[in-house]
């Protein structure tokens, strides 16, 4: 029996003169992704990409691709299937066998039929009602059950071969990363940024990251979490090089020379532009974080405008809107939730003023940044770079 992966796929599929470029990323990412579980042939084929192994594979090397596929993005479904010949009697054969299992331990079931290659000389509902003929006189425990069944049969006959499988899982959707340029993400311990990261990738933005550590008021296990949760990200979007820049000096200088209710928007302003800074020299076209509308001082419309005046290129916030609840649903599917809530500091909570401002006026901000020597301070951060590249749990 010969198991095979039909991908299914989304928007791409409304692009017009551009579909062709965007299926050609999207194979070539799998290629690159499948590549480390083995060899397997990539095939576009009706409005699906057809993955199947060139090679004996273990069951296990099969779950690691079909989870691997889950977490690509541009795809919208994948169904795990077995594939025969396109004849009646050899497709009921392969159903009895492999959903055999899962049919005997099931009391209800219902059949569906896709039928791609119009010139098989059966209908859809007459294959439907057939194939189910012929599974309830093998299972006889079994009844159809059109509405909710516990298993869906669902066959599809396709220009190449007909194939049985228990029904499709959600892909992860959105557009094939590296569709859409690149994007230097601003990657903390919390909850939200690496969430911001995902749902940028997930649009097709290939994600560098940069962390902000300092040492020794940050521990080197708040280093580690940043790594690990830059790791579950890759496990979507892809290797992800990390730069990591140490703050400490820049913390210090504002902690002697600045008002305190400015040390969160002050330390702000100096991560805005040297991510800038790095974006540049990475060819990134924006940053990106995790901030929400109002969720902390630092993040009231007043406050993200003296951040956001700190840059020239774009920033994209795709949490703004979101409540935390939401936020934690994403990071809980994504798989980044529990690494997130191990209890380390942040470089921002060691030096979190005791009334900071939440209606902070520009002019004021820059007043009390010219008591610093801005721009070598920022130098000096930069000469602290050190770049990882972290690839995906998978991978
Ligand atoms: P998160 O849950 O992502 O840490 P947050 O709600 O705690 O976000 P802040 O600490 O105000 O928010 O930070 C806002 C955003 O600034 C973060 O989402 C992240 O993009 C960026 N950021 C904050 N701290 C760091 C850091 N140490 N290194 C890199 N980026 C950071
Ligand atoms: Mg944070």
């Amino acid at each position: 029996m010969r198991e095979i992966f039909l991908c299914k796929y989304g928007e791409i599929a409304l692009k017009g003169a551009n579909r062709s470029s965007f299926e050609a990323l999207l194979v070539r990412e799998l290629k690159f992704r499948l590549g480390h579980v083995g060899r397997f042939n990539i095939i576009k084929s009706q409005s699906v990409i057809r993955v199947e192994p060139a090679e004996e594979m273990t069951s296990e090397q099969l779950d690691v691709a079909y989870s691997l596929l889950r977490k690509t993005f541009g795809i919208v479904a994948v169904s795990r299937v077995a594939q025969t010949e396109k004849d009646f009697d050899a497709i009921a054969a392969l159903a009895v066998e492999y959903l055999g299992e899962k049919l005997e331990g099931a009391r209800t079931f219902k059949v569906e039929t896709k039928r791609a290659d119009k010139r098989f000389p059966m209908t859809s509902d007459a294959v439907s009602r057939e194939l189910g003929g012929k599974i309830l006189s093998r299972f006889n425990h079994l009844k159809v059950d059109v509405h909710n069944p516990q298993v869906l049969v669902k066959c599809e006959i396709r220009d190449d071969a007909a194939y049985i499988g228990a029904g499709q899982e959600q892909g992860a959707g959105g557009m094939p990363v590296g569709s859409n340029g690149r994007g230097l993400l601003l990657l903390s311990g919390g909850i939200d940024s690496p969430v911001a990261g995902w749902m940028m990738a997930k649009r097709g933005v290939k994600i560098e990251a940069v962390y902000y550590e300092a040492f020794p008021y940050t521990s080197i296990e708040a280093r580690e979490k940043v790594i690990e949760l830059a790791r579950i990200v890759a496990g979507w979007a892809g290797s992800i090089r990390l730069h990591i820049i140490s703050l400490t000096e820049i913390e210090e200088e504002i902690a002697k020379r600045c008002t305190e209710d400015y040390f969160t928007l002050l330390l702000r302003r100096f991560m805005m532009t040297i991510s800038e800074k790095i974006a540049i020299d990475s060819n990134c076209n924006a940053l990106v974080t995790g901030e929400s509308m109002g969720q902390v001082a630092s993040q009231t419309i007043q406050a993200l405008h003296v951040t956001n005046s700190a840059v020239n290129i774009p920033v994209f916030r795709p949490c703004i809107g979101l409540d935390k609840e939401e936020i934690v649903t994403y990071a809980r599917r994504i798989g980044s939730f529990e690494t997130s809530i191990l209890p380390f500091e942040d470089c921002c909570t060691v030096f979190t003023p005791r009334h900071p401002k939440t209606k902070p006026e520009l002019e004021k901000v820059i007043a009390e940044e010219q008591k610093l020597d801005f721009a070598a301070l920022c130098e000096k951060a930069l000469a602290t770079e050190e770049i990882i590249t972290v690839r995906g749990i998978e991978d």
